[in-house]
């Protein structure tokens, strides 16, 4: 299975419903510049290790490219392909300033020393230096990189270019010009928009059971933030099992215990009846909300139809395949989609990058209410253009953001 193709085939399912006119889906259906390279690693055990890196830069129209950069074994240049093209859409559906890119390294990084691990952040960082910059691309934390290894790519970037140069990346601790709020920042818009949602459908947000996948950053800040909110976090999993426990779990409380146990799998609270399930499992229990915040492809044609939960909020990028995208429309089941539910990262990885080439910061209140309306508002957008055009959240979300590169491209290029 082709994630782009997935994406491209729901690029292609929004410009029929919008009826988009001209090139503009041939256009963004193509990267603007796929770089890969080879970076050699002197391991510790002496022995000489090429791995392969990849950033795709997808499209600029509306500003620098911007997206993260992941280190995972299964990264390869067609998942980061549909990670840019993601980016894009994202950016345009929030309407912030900037364009889509992704960026990939072939690795597991907990296989890694520190020092393996700073080597080829530095060397990779050093590969794709000619590419990247304050204007031109950004990278940024996703899939097990984190706000280290953006220190190591700021640094090795400052050093090439002779001068301290933080706005080549986001995502980079408060200490070195990140911004409050940016590590919680992919949650707290999710957030925003599950709240504007659940206004939308008349509900209360106090009660309500809500299952997560995933428990790396957005997984573990959403949960806390839910749970703050009042709802009952039901079930948690990180990538080796979940733990459902259903008269509810402290999210702080597991948060401090994976950090500890390593495995989410082993904190249930004492004196509750819990049970460890798997994360195929977890997909199906009954809940209000399931909230998709691991990896791509998680519903699938094969299990969509067992989900129980009745909306879904995507943290994830692509965690949903449009096979099973018809087979959970057809169940009423209501999806927020991902390039408007975790776009609120990005967002504040604009903030982060308009704060460093200012080089005055913001407090965390300026920053959150500087988000709000960002997501409150892309939010009311898809959902009038769901209406409009009698589609779901997904469709909207796409014909939102196509709407606004349609706009960008037609005024600079005539096309
Ligand atoms: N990796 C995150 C995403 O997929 C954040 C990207 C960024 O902040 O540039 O949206």
């Amino acid at each position: 299975m082709s994630l782009f193709e997935n994406t491209l085939k729901q690029i292609r399912k929004a410009s029929e419903l919008m009826k988009l006119a001209g090139n503009i889906e041939e256009v963004l259906s193509h990267p603007e510049r796929v770089i890969e390279v080879s970076i050699p690693i002197l391991m510790d055990n002496g022995k000489l290790r090429i791995f392969q890196g990849f950033r795709v830069q997808h499209n600029s129209i509306r500003g620098p490219y911007k997206g993260g950069v992941r280190y995972h074994p299964k990264v390869d240049m067609d998942e980061v392909k549909a990670l840019s093209t993601w980016m894009t859409m994202k950016c345009a559906v929030v309407d912030i300033p900037l364009g889509g890119a992704k960026g990939g390294i072939v690795v597991d990084p907990k296989e890694l020393s520190a020092r393996e691990l700073e080597q080829l952040t530095r060397e990779y960082t050093l590969a794709i230096s000619p590419f990247i910059g304050p204007e031109m691309d950004i990278p940024a934390p996703d899939v097990y990189t984190n706000p280290q290894i953006m220190a190591w790519m700021m640094d090795e970037y400052s050093k090439i270019k002779g001068r301290n140069v933080p706005g080549v990346v986001t995502g980079k601790a408060v200490e070195i010009g990140g911004s409050l709020g940016r590590d919680s920042a992919t949650s707290q818009g999710g957030v925003y928009v599950l709240e504007e949602y659940l206004k939308s459908i008349g509900k209360e947000a106090a009660g309500l059971t809500v299952v997560v996948q995933g428990f790396g950053n957005a997984g573990s800040h959403v949960a806390r933030l839910l749970h703050d909110l009042g709802m009952k976090v039901i079930a948690l999993s990180d990538s080796k099992s979940g733990l459902y426990c259903p008269d509810g779990l402290l999210p702080e409380k597991a948060i401090t215990c994976k950090a500890e146990k390593g495995k989410v799998g082993e904190c249930a609270p004492e004196g509750q009846k819990c049970e460890i399930i798997t994360n195929e499992a977890l997909l199906e229990l009954e809940c209000d909300i399931l909230i998709l915040s691991a990896l791509e492809n998680q519903l699938t044609e094969e299990n969509a139809a067992k989900v129980q939960a009745k909306t879904i909020l995507e943290l994830a990028n692509g965690p949903i395949t449009p096979e099973a995208d018809e087979i959970l429309k057809g169940m009423g089941v209501d999806i927020l989609p991902d390039i408007l539910s975790n776009a609120g990262g990005v967002t504040v990885s604009y903030f982060e990058l308009v704060q460093n080439q200012m080089n005055y910061y913001w407090s965390l209140e300026e920053v959150l209410a500087k988000l709000k309306p960002i997501m409150t508002r892309a939010w009311r957008t898809v959902k009038d253009n769901a209406s409009k055009y009698d589609c779901t959240y997904r469709e909207a979300a796409f014909i939102t953001a196509l709407k606004r590169l349609e706009a960008a491209i037609k005024m600079r290029r005539g096309e």
